[in-house]
């Protein structure tokens, strides 16, 4: 049977995706990423948004127009949440919420809504997985924080982490070039084990792989795993997620650190890491955001100086608790979002420029319109000419600034 796994939303999903493909391999099916036309389509869903999940609904209508007669497998956040959305559009058969995906496997002929019970410890099966050149390992699963805004505690339940022993396995196993380590808050890793994201690195030394995190808290960014990082091969790029530069915003948002805390977190990383990308996601227009608090997030991203932001205007999400509160007005967002973004695209610019006239590793994604396109160990996009290969390391001398990122050449 061909099967064609579509994944919409973050890492975390697109990891999952990469296991049911694994798994579904195995059994001896022919399995691929993207919506392709096949006669079964797995839609791994995300609803951290309103506009994730209508995404998620219009996938099934894509899959439909790719083959009438195929079956739809729906999973992931979206399922969860409200899986009646979906049995309504049509050739869906079985949903599966975000527990043990791969046992879609043993149960690809099944039709009806199936909702499993949330685990509250680690329990997936885990396949190596490898996608786009990189490898993705998720070490931890599930959130405890409740940010008022967010849906995910309820759809993937209390935090859970793997254990160090599995992960460092997986990562070997992987024999990728670089690999992510990743989860859907990868701050809380190990404290349900007794384990701790340094200890995870202490045991990571001399594995030959590059080492990339996911998305940290600001107040998990101490010394002591700072000084851990320095000892494995990492790529000095840290996502903390900041959401707002304005403390009555945060308090709001449930987010358990201040703009100071986030400030120190970012001179420690420059102290440990001087050439090191922070980026971040920001909310504008979350419930009550008066313009001055706006302003706040406004000076205090210049401030940071980030490598990239990801904006997104608020979208409120049934089911959390800042739903009944007072929404911003959607122009007001949008005005919002569009200056972070005119922000966003002159920081990127400036962070390209700080690499023009060094040589950086380069890891070869892709060939398209004459270049090869990769990242650098701070994730700065670099399109170059010249030899290369897919899924290669490369030493590129960085010219100048160049769409997203940076142009190159090799020599
Ligand atoms: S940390 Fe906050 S935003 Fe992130 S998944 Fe948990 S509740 Fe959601």
């Amino acid at each position: 049977m061909k099967v064609a796994v579509f994944t919409l939303g973050c890492k975390t999903n697109l990891y999952e995706s990469g296991q049911i493909i694994s798994a579904l391999i195995q059994a001896g099916h022919e399995a691929v990423h993207g919506l392709v036309p096949a006669d079964v389509f797995v839609l791994n869903t995300c609803a951290v948004t309103g506009e994730a999940e209508r995404k998620s609904r219009q996938a099934v209508q894509r899959a439909r127009k790719l083959n009438p007669d195929c079956k739809i497998i729906i999973v992931g956040c979206a399922a969860e949440k409200n899986a009646a959305q979906f049995e309504a559009l049509g050739n869906v058969g079985f949903v599966k919420g975000v527990a043990n995906k791969t046992a879609i496997v043993n149960e690809i002929e099944r039709f009806g809504a199936d909702v499993e019970q949330l685990p509250s410890i680690f329990t997936e099966t885990v396949f190596s997985t490898q996608e786009r050149t990189r490898a993705f390992v998720k070490i931890q699963d599930g959130c405890n924080n409740f940010c008022s805004y967010c849906i995910v505690p309820y759809l993937r339940g209390r935090s859970r982490s793997r254990r160090i022993a599995d992960v460092v396995r997986e990562v070997r196993q992987a024999h990728a070039a670089e690999t992510v380590l990743i989860g859907i808050d990868i701050s809380q890793f190990g404290r349900d084990t007794g384990e701790s994201l340094p200890q995870l690195f202490e045991t990571l030394q001399g594995v030959n792989t590059r080492l990339r995190l996911g998305s940290l808290e600001a107040r998990v960014v101490t010394d002591e795993l700072l000084e851990s990082l320095t000892h494995v091969n990492f790529c000095p790029h840290f996502h903390l997620s900041l959401q707002s530069g304005c403390d009555s915003v945060l308090r709001r948002m449930n987010r358990k650190y201040t703009t100071d805390e986030y400030l120190h977190a970012v001179s420690e990383i420059r102290r440990f890491f001087p050439d090191a990308a922070i980026t971040t996601d920001v909310i504008v227009g979350f419930c009550g955001e008066t313009e001055e608090e706006f302003e706040q997030t406004r000076n205090f991203v210049e401030i940071v100086k980030f490598a990239d932001i990801h904006v997104f205007p608020y979208s409120p999400r049934e089911g959390t608790a800042a739903y009944q509160w007072a929404d911003v007005d959607g122009a007001t967002k949008e005005r919002r979002a569009e200056i972070l973004g005119q922000i966003k695209r002159q920081l990127k610019n400036d962070f390209a420029m700080r690499f023009v006239g060094t040589e950086q590793e380069v890891l070869v994604e892709r060939r398209r319109a004459g270049y090869w396109e990769g990242y650098t160990r701070q994730y700065l996009r670099v399109y170059f000419q010249g030899k290369a290969n897919v899924g290669e390391l490369v030493d590129v001398a960085i010219t100048e600034p160049y769409k997203d990122g940076a142009k190159g050449e090799t020599k």
